[in-house]
Parts: structure tokens; C-alpha cells; sequence
């Protein structure tokens, strides 16, 4: 058996001083001197303190952004471009860093930190520092012969981003390639919880070059430096990934001065399989859909549907696969699922699993803390739901699948889009009619055929319904962040 990792020297001196947040090119206390405390979830013990940000340093970044913008937003592209490859180069260079500064923080599996969240940041640099060059216009014939039309694709200006913990350093990367490709800046807030890739990146970023406000970084809590960003009448755009309810809120603020908003938000995603599938991949994948990252997964497969007469094999064979998962400490190389993020999302998850048994639902594996100390939950299996119990209806965020046979297979695209998300959906199949079909009825922004969490750069990614408005990844992005000017020119 494999030592946990030790922790690198690099890790220990960041973790060993207050964080202090990056405003402009300058790494400062906040305004009010405040800083709050970030916690290991294997263990429940303080790993660092950080600078709690607030209305005053918020609006501090937002003017250095404002002034960062006016030459940004002209840069030659080919300049953006190198830098952001730079960047990518550079996380790539303190990959194991990045990696163990997530997995302490958000208690992810250090391999899937390395694999999934570092090496995921560094392709979306650079896959969007292709954009650059290529952001172009059109030219067009119009009425008159005399006069010569063309479009221009810009910036939208001073973007604030506000991330969420289940991915940290990959959601901070899935929001700054696209807005810093296409020439906006942005003030980025990382979640409360899990601020430590987001500061180290803002390091990063000024070491490959970056000018001084163009990415800036305001760590603090959502009803603050997060509202403050969200309602800042000089702030031109927010993008939000996190939950349906903080989005609604985040619409709300954005009104004041109309700011564009673009939104990433919950999940409740059916995982369909048919009598037809290939049971073993079926089984593998759907328990793979909701156990990985412990469940904390925008698109966790978190409700399946199987027909019956498969659904005991489909079932059983996932609790089977669950009670085998090492759930552990993320630093742990062994480990497969780590603890929840927090206390709160303990309490959040233990709850609901215990609304589901009070509403009558039963557990087939599962539903217990395993150990008394840091947040860790067994992975959980609920059958004998009812479509209208808590469980079935709101996201868990969590190791916990909803399960429900399915009779009327004419009837599964309805039963699967009975909810207010729409982020995504998979389907286990061998008959490819089938797949398409379903594929087509399902409403849904993102839907997998015999796999389940695939996200590429280069695609698009988002929700139908609740589950937010816009399109991250591919060139859909790009409409999240410029905006188009039609320019008409008499001859
Ligand atoms: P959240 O939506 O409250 O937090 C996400 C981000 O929004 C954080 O950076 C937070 O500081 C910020 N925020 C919170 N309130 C804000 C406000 N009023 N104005 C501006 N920003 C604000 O999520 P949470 O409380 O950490 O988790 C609660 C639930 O949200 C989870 O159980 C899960 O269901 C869902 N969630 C979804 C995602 C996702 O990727 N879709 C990610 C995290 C959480």
C-alpha cells in the first residue's frame, strides 16, 4: 500500500503565512483587515487563513480592472495568446502543487486533482488561447451599392467571475480562458471554502506576464464580496457557477445596471439504462456518474432510471461497485472518493438522505459518516422513491443516487425531463435508434450515449431549464464574451 503524499515544501510555505488577495498587480490585506479561515475536509482542521474580501476591495479591483480593460481590450491578440500559453506552461510546471493545494483543500483524490482539475486548467488555457486571432466579423452586401457593411466582434469589458469548490481551479480556468481570450479582464472570486488554487494561479498569472489588472483575485463569502461584485454598477458582466438559488440572486443583483450574465448552475441529471445495454459498462458507468468527486458534480448522475426488468442487476451491481470504492483521505494515492467539502455540505447531504427515509424511501447501500472526524459519507444508494419526495426533486450534491425501475419505457424521456434542470442526461443502450431518439427527446444541455462526464474545451457545456443560461467550451463562448457591432460606411 502507497504512503499518503507528503506534502511539498512549495505547499507548506503557501499554507504557512495568511493569503493575502491580488488587487491590480499587488498582493494585499483586505480593506478591512479581516481574514477567514479555509479547512482540510479530511480532518475539519484549518489549513490557512485568507484575506476576507469585501464592498471596499471590490470596488478597488473594480477600478484597476476599468483602467486594465482600456489597453487589454486592444492587445494584440497574438500577445494574448502567447501569455495565456505561458500561463498553462506554468501550471503545468507547478502541477503537483496545484494538485496537493486542491486535494487539501477540497479533499478530492490527489490522482484525479493531477489528472482531472490541473491538467483540465492548463488545456483550457490553452485551448482558448487559440481563440485570440480568430475572433472575426463578417462583411456583408446591404441595400445600397454605395455602402460597405461589416461587423466587429469586442469585449464585453470588466468581467466579474464567481466560482464555486467542487472544481476550483478548473472552474476558475473554464471562466478566465474565455473571458481573457477575448479580450475582457476579470475579478475573479473563488468559493469561500476552497480560495487556495485560485490565489496561487493569480501568482501564476503574474509571472507569465499578465498585466497588472487584468485577472485579479477577490477571495471572501458570497453575501459579501460576492453580491458586492454581482450588483457593482461599473462591472459589465458576471458569469456564476453554483447553485440555481445564488443564480437567481445573481440575476437580481446584475439588474441594476443591466450587466450580462451568463450562468452555470444545478443538476438532477436521469441516467437512463435499457434492458438492451451492456450491463457491465452500464453498471460501472452509472456508478461512476454519481460517485465520482464524491458526488459533487454539477452533472452527477444522480437520478437513474432503469427498466425493470434489469433494474435489480443495474442496482445491486452499483452497490456492489460502492461498497468497494476506498473512500479515504484525498491525499491518500489509494484513495478513490474523499470527504464532502464542509461541514455544511455534510449536514446538507445527511439530511437529505434522512428526508428520503422519513418520506418512506428505503436504502439499498449506504446512507452513514463513515469515521468520526472530517466529512465523509458512504456512498448511497435510495430506492423506493416517489417522483415527488425531496430526494428525487433537489440537488443532493453528494455520493447519493436516486434509484427508480421503469415500466413504460415510452415513458422514460418524460419521467427523465420531469425537473426543473436540464444540465445533463445519459442513456445506456446497444440500439442506436434508440440512443438518438432519446438523445433528441431529452432536454438537456449536454447528453451521453454509453458514457457519462465527458466535457471537452472545445464543446459546449450548459443547461436547458434551471440549470443556467449560455454555453462554456467551444467557440458558444465566445458569445458569452464579446459582444457584436454592425458598422454601416457610406462610400
Ligand atoms: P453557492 O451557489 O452558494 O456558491 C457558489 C459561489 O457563489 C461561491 O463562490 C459563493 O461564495 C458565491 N455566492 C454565494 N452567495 C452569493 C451571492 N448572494 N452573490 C454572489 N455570489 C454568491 O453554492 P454552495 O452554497 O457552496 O452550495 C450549495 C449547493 O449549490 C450545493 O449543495 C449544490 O447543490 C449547489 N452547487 C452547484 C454547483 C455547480 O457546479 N452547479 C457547484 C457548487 C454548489
Amino acid at each position: 500500500m502507497n504512503a499518503p503524499v507528503g506534502k511539498l515544501s512549495s505547499v507548506e510555505q503557501f499554507l504557512g503565512k495568511p493569503r493575502p488577495m491580488l488587487i491590480g498587480d499587488e498582493w494585499v490585506a483586505a480593506q478591512s483587515g479581516k481574514t477567514f479561515p479555509v479547512y482540510n475536509p479530511a480532518t475539519g482542521e484549518v489549513i490557512a487563513q485568507v484575506a476576507e474580501g469585501d464592498k471596499a476591495d471590490v470596488d478597488l479591483a473594480v477600478a484597476a480592472a476599468r483602467k486594465a480593460f482600456e489597453k487589454w481590450g486592444r492587445s494584440n491578440p497574438g500577445k494574448r495568446a502567447r501569455l495565456m500559453w505561458k500561463l498553462a506552461d506554468l501550471i503545468e510546471q507547478h502541477a503537483e502543487e496545484f494538485a496537493q493545494l486542491e486535494t487539501l483543500d477540497n479533499g478530492k483524490p490527489i490522482t484525479e486533482s493531477r489528472m482531472i482539475d490541473v491538467m483540465g486548467a492548463a488545456a483550457y488555457f490553452r485551448y482558448f488561447a487559440g481563440w485570440c486571432d480568430k475572433l472575426d466579423g463578417i462583411t456583408s452586401r446591404v441595400s445600397s451599392p454605395d455602402v460597405h457593411a461589416y461587423t466587429l466582434r469586442e469585449p464585453v469589458g470588466v468581467c466579474a467571475q464567481i466560482v464555486p469548490w467542487n472544481f476550483p481551479l478548473l472552474m476558475a480556468s473554464w471562466k478566465l480562458a474565455p473571458c481573457l481570450a477575448t479580450g475582457n479582464v476579470s475579478i475573479l472570486k473563488p468559493a469561500e471554502e476552497t480560495p487556495l488554487t485560485a490565489l496561487r494561479l493569480g501568482e501564476l498569472f503574474l509571472e507569465a506576464g499578465f498585466p497588472a489588472g487584468v485577472v485579479q483575485v477577490i477571495p471572501g463569502y458570497g453575501h459579501t464580496a460576492g453580491a458586492a461584485l454581482s450588483g457593482h454598477p461599473d462591472v459589465d458582466k458576471v458569469a456564476f457557477t453554483g447553485s440555481t438559488e445564488v443564480g437567481k440572486l445573481i440575476v437580481q443583483a446584475a439588474s441594476g445596471n443591466l450587466k450580462k450574465v451568463s450562468l452555470e448552475l444545478g443538476g438532477k441529471s436521469p441516467n437512463i439504462v435499457f434492458a438492451d445495454a451492456d450491463m457491465s459498462k452500464a453498471i460501472t458507468g452509472s456508478a461512476n456518474a454519481i460517485f465520482f468527486n464524491c458526488g459533487q458534480v454539477c452533472v452527477a448522475g444522480s437520478r437513474l432510471y432503469a427498466e425493470r426488468k434489469v433494474f435489480d442487476q443495474v442496482v445491486e451491481g452499483m452497490a456492489d461497485f460502492a461498497k468497494k470504492i476506498r473512500v479515504g483521505s484525498g491525499m491518500d494515492p489509494q484513495t478513490q472518493m474523499g470527504p464532502l467539502v464542509s461541514s455544511t455540505q455534510f449536514d446538507r447531504v445527511t439530511g437529505m438522505i434522512k428526508s428520503g427515509l422519513d418520506e418512506g424511501a428505503e436504502i439499498l447501500t449506504g446512507g452513514k459518516r463513515i469515521g468520526d472526524q472530517g466529512y465523509f459519507v458512504e456512498p448511497t444508494i435510495i430506492v423506493n422513491t416517489k417522483p415527488n419526495m425531496r430526494v428525487v426533486r433537489e440537488e443532493i450534491f453528494g455520493p447519493v443516487v436516486v434509484a427508480s425501475p421503469v415500466d413504460d419505457i415510452e415513458e422514460i424521456a418524460r419521467i427523465a425531463n420531469d425537473t426543473p434542470y436540464g444540465l445533463a442526461a445519459s442513456v445506456w443502450t446497444q440500439d442506436l435508434t434508440k440512443a438518438h431518439k432519446m438523445a433528441s427527446a431529452l432536454k438537456a444541455g449536454t447528453v451521453w450515449i454509453n458514457t457519462h462526464g465527458m466535457i471537452e474545451p472545445h464543446l459546449p457545456f450548459g443547461g436547458y431549464k434551471q440549470s443556467g443560461w449560455g454555453r462554456e467550451g467551444g467557440k458558444e463562448s465566445l458569445d458569452l464574451y464579446t459582444q457584436v457591432k454592425a458598422v454601416f460606411a457610406a462610400l
